[in-house]
């Protein structure tokens, strides 16, 4: 039989809601386009997950304490300039109550806690229809459909093929890439990554650029650098794109030429493949559709913002956590009203993160960064 809800994507967002109608025995099922939870992204650094939004869902799935095994408490983030002055070590003193977890073993860990069946893999959807007896189908890029269900939820992330069903807004380029690659524990320079990373992580901003480097669970170090580029720039420098050492020759000699050794050696000593990551968000208008019954979207596929306030996928699996609480609220027989409630408290959530996270992208890539920053963001004294 169909279950009532459909839900595209297996990621972070998808994956709570899927959590949380399992253990309130409501059905449902979830299509990805991954090829099978093996091909898991694994390009992704570190997530911090917040105690008020993103643990309380973990909470609420009855998975707070496997979180807490997976991640790490004892990740201190030291924000330097661009000259390597490292102005602030946040979490130093001890534990944050903002634990760090990799992409893939948050994924992992949620993904285990649904029946392998609630799954179906290798499924990318096309688009979403309403069809003609009311009932929504989801039709696939292999040509399949799957019909008959009473509510779809867009967790499909940036790109959302759900979304155009209640928004006509796009997600809009930020003006900033993430090129991201690593530094492997076997490598000669890993130990002097260590003395100035440890087991947190390590930013260093200025001149409207980032140099991040972050500690994975697998012991290897994510290192990324943050840079204005062309919105195209991945597809018209796809050779360069893959060719490891001619981009980080370019990346020193075009874009960190002035920026010390202890910053342009993680660059220099990176020994991964690279990874763009071109920033998008949704404009914060966008946040007021009117209900359109059938549809709902969580996480990215929303109210996908910038990372700049780190609350992304926090926000996505608070908003898992409000939408399961009001389908079980209103039950079967309501999911137009229940859809409609999740919506006003989503909305009011969002607009705030994606604001938040502009103005916080604003005074990292500000001239006198990190001082403006820290004195807005952590109410720090920034007299020099
Ligand atoms: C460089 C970068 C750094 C970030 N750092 C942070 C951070 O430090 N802290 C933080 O809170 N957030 C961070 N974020 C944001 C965070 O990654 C997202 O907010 C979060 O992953 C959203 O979860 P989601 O489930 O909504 O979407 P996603 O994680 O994008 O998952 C979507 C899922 O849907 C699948 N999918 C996509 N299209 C389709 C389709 N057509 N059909 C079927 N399946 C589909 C995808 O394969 C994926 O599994 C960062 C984002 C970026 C880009």
């Amino acid at each position: 039989m169909t279950p009532p809800i459909a839900i595209l994507g297996a990621g972070p967002s998808g994956l709570t809601l899927g959590r949380l109608l399992e253990l309130a025995n409501i059905p449902y099922i979830i299509f990805e386009r991954d090829i099978s939870a093996a091909s898991t992204f694994t390009a992704g650094g570190t997530l911090d997950i917040h105690a008020d939004s993103g643990q309380l869902a973990l909470q609420e799935a009855g998975l707070i304490d496997q979180f807490k095994e997976l991640a790490r408490e004892d990740a201190p983030f030291a924000l330097a300039d661009a000259k390597g002055k490292i102005h602030t070590i946040f979490g130093e003193d001890g534990r944050t109550d903002r634990p760090e977890i990799d992409r893939k073993d948050l994924r992992a860990l949620l993904l285990s806690s649904v029946p392998a069946d609630r799954v179906r893999w290798g499924l990318r959807a096309q688009n979403v229809k309403r069809d003609t007896d009311g009932s929504m189908s989801v039709h696939f890029t292999n040509g399949s459909v799957e019909l008959g269900f009473s509510l779809v939820v867009g967790a499909d992330g940036v790109w959302s093929r759900a979304r155009p069903l209640v928004t006509s807004a796009k997600p809009e380029y930020s003006g900033m890439y993430y090129l991201a690659t690593s530094i492997k524990p076997d490598n000669p320079y890993f130990s002097s990554v260590v003395s100035l990373v440890g087991q947190g992580n390590y930013m260093a901003l200025g001149d409207g650029k980032m140099v991040i480097a972050m500690k994975l669970g697998v012991g290897s170090y994510y290192i990324a650098v943050g840079l204005p580029l062309p919105e195209k720039w991945s597809t018209e420098n796809a050779a360069l794109l893959k060719d490891s050492a001619a981009l980080r020759e370019s990346l020193l000699h075009d874009h960190f030429v002035d920026w010390p050794l202890v910053h342009t050696d993680l660059i220099r000593n990176s020994d991964g493949d690279f990874y763009a990551w071109p920033l998008y968000s949704m404009p914060s208008e966008s946040l007021s559709w009117k209900t359109v019954p059938g549809i709902a979207l969580i996480g990215d596929a929303a109210h996908l913002t910038t990372p700049f306030s780190g609350e992304g996928v926090n926000c996505a699996m608070y908003d898992s956590l409000q939408l399961a609480q009001q389908i079980i609220k209103h039950g079967l027989d309501d999911l137009s009203g229940a859809v409609s409630e999740y919506e006003r408290l989503m909305f009011l959530r969002a607009i705030d993160v994606i604001e938040k996270s502009a103005k916080s992208g604003k005074l990292m890539l500000a001239p006198d960064a990190p001082q403006g920053w820290l004195r807005e963001f952590a109410g720090m004294d920034i007299t020099e």
